[in-house]
């Protein structure tokens, strides 16, 4: 059997690899276009910024290499250019010589990855504006940098890589601009989870500006003007384009694949294509999302590495299923970590689901134990099961172990009832013996049962303002004092006196009730259910009313 891979890095070196660990026999043959071979492409900006210094960290194998460890045929700088289905070769073209040739193949995997978007208006041959996706681009701007000295950036686009490459040319003293068409930083997150993220930028030293939409380039003098959809146009010394990813699916499209998603190939859950004897994986296809079922485009690592086993174990006749992503990731951000796993809230919107959040602010470990830092956790669930849907954590510790726990927990389907039960490791150093997880279950379990009604940040401008509800404040007034309050908490009853004082809350009208975290609160709102008031507490506390107060 041969086997022909296009595409060398994540999908389709995977794709060798495995091959060759479940078949000694197989010819494996991988064409990869760029001058590298599964190289690491997630570390790139990293090594931009200095973080990782030696080059060949970022180039593990070689051809080379590959051979002797695997007995696979790597040829660098190749490009395929063509696959003719009907005789089973491929068009393969050598971009250092220009020869051209057919390659035969049995089967024939593609894993060519996504390319940087570059809409029309923005494509520009100005030796200023870099997109990052290969090392041959990381030397490109390596060597700008090297030769020029930039002091100043822009970066054009809010997800995860814009994030990393202003990080990292701020490490390098450079001063960077990020400008980002939408009103929020990191689309997979919701727009109360990212205030912490624009917070964290800003402190981190980045200009930056949201609803702000990028024209297009324009050379000027040893810099590069950045033009403004109704705003100056921003001078900087290089730009970094980063406003996404689109499948790289010319080759597949010109073969008549069926096609999906923003161009992306069709795959079924063996990682076939619609057409015989060829597979797909990684950024260039379209899956299923975990928890909807629905078509999705997630391009991360892990999936793609995951699709390359499967499809490897299919080839070999070991039948093997891929079963959608819940697009699990994690980024950093100068001192903080954002983390989402599954559904966010619009995502659930969009797919019907009738859905509850909790947000709380748990330690990162004992509060007793020097060094904890709280996080900001979001869960959402399903009303009807209590089933866990998607969560947010945003922190400067303990997020991407708290994240891959409720990515757990909902590819095993799991309910508010199990997470709670979790048994996770704890000591001082690490956890509470109430672990952030579990402090969530308790408190969707709560909901469910009826036992806390809760509001939001984004009810608070539909309360009344006549009088008819009660708003409490159940913080101390030296934290009042301190922190201020949200608006209309007049009334100050802090939770340890509330039963003496609970005369003072009106009878006969909801309470409203915020304390800090949403903990005393809790508390409040039990003392007071217990003699008959209707309750609500406050979601996430005043800690994520101030975090998020920019948007009400
Ligand atoms: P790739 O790994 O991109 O490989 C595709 C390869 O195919 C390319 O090298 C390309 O040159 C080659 N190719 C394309 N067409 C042809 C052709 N016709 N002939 C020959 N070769 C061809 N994901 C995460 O989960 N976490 C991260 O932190 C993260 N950080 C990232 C940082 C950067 C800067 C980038 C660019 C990506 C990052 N990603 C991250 C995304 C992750 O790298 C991708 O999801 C993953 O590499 C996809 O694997 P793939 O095999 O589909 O594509």
């Amino acid at each position: 059997m041969k086997v022909v891979i296009v595409g060398g890095v994540a999908g389709g070196a995977t794709t060798a690899a495995r091959l060759r660990r479940i078949n000694e026999d197989a010819e494996i043959v991988v064409f990869e276009r760029s001058g590298f071979v599964s190289y690491a492409n997630c570390g790139l900006p990293y090594y931009i910024g200095g973080v990782i210094t030696d080059e060949e960290e970022l180039t593990l194998q070689s051809p080379e290499s590959f051979k002797e460890r695997f007995n696979v045929d790597v040829f660098v700088a190749h490009e395929v250019t063509k696959i003719n289905a009907d005789r089973k070769t491929v068009t393969v073209k050598s971009l250092v010589t220009g020869r051209e040739f057919e390659e035969s193949y049995d089967k024939l995997v593609l894993s060519p990855g996504a390319r940087p978007a570059q809409p029309k208006m923005l494509a520009t041959d100005c030796d200023k504006v870099f997109t990052l996706r290969t090392v041959e681009d990381t030397k490109k701007i390596e060597k700008y940098v090297k030769a020029n000295d930039p002091k100043t950036a822009v970066v054009a686009g809010g997800g995860f890589i814009g994030i990393e490459m202003a990080e990292n040319l701020v490490d390098m003293g450079v001063k960077v601009t990020i400008v980002q068409m939408m009103p929020q930083m990191l689309p997979v997150i919701d727009e109360d989870m990212a205030c912490q993220v624009h917070t964290a930028l800003r402190e981190g030293g980045i200009d930056l500006r949201l609803n702000t939409t990028a024209l297009g380039f324009e050379e000027d003098g040893n810099q590069v003007k950045t033009l403004i959809q109704d705003a100056d146009p921003i001078t900087a010394d290089m730009v970094i384009m980063a406003i996404g990813v689109t499948p790289d699916t010319v080759l597949a499209r010109d073969a008549g694949l069926e096609l999906g998603l923003g161009g992306s190939i069709v795959v079924n859950e063996r990682m076939e294509t619609s057409a015989p004897d060829i597979y797909a994986v990684g950024d260039a296809v379209q899956i299923k999302n975990f928890v909807t079922g629905a078509n999705a485009l997630i391009p991360l690592a892990g999936p793609a590495n995951k699709q390359a086993r499967i499809v490897a174990d299919n080839i070999c006749g070991i039948d093997s299923v891929y079963r959608g992503s819940l697009g699990s990731s994690v980024v950093k951000v100068f001192n903080i970590t954002a983390a989402v796993t599954g559904l966010n809230e619009k995502a659930a919107k969009a797919a019907g689901i009738d859905y509850e959040r909790v947000v709380l602010s748990p330690n990162s470990h004992a509060s007793y134990y020097p060094g904890g830092e709280p996080m900001t956790m979001k869960v959402l669930f399903e009303k009807s099961t209590l089933k866990i849907i998607g969560a947010q954590i945003v922190g400067p510790s303990g997020v991407d172990k708290r994240i891959d726990v409720l990515a757990t927990a909902i590819m095993a389907g799991m309910t508010a009832a199990d997470i709670k039960e979790l048994d996770l490791a704890y000591a001082p150093p690490y956890s509470s013996a109430k672990d952030p997880v579990n402090m969530a279950g308790f408190m969707i379990e709560n909901i469910g049962a009826g036992r806390v009604k809760q509001f939001h940040w984004n009810d608070l401008k539909n309360l009344p303002k006549d009088g008819s509800v009660t708003l409490l404040d159940t913080r101390t007034p030296e934290e009042r004092e301190e922190d201020g309050y949200a608006e209309g908490f007049e009334l100050n009853i802090p939770v340890d006196e509330l039963r003496e004082r609970i005369a003072e809350v009106p009878v006969g009208k909801p309470v409203y009730v915020m304390c800090y975290s949403g903990v005393r609160s809790y508390i409040a709102c039990s003392i007071l259910a217990q003699k008959g008031f209707d309750c609500y507490n406050f979601s996430g506390g005043f800690r994520f009313y101030d975090i998020v107060k920019e948007l009400i």
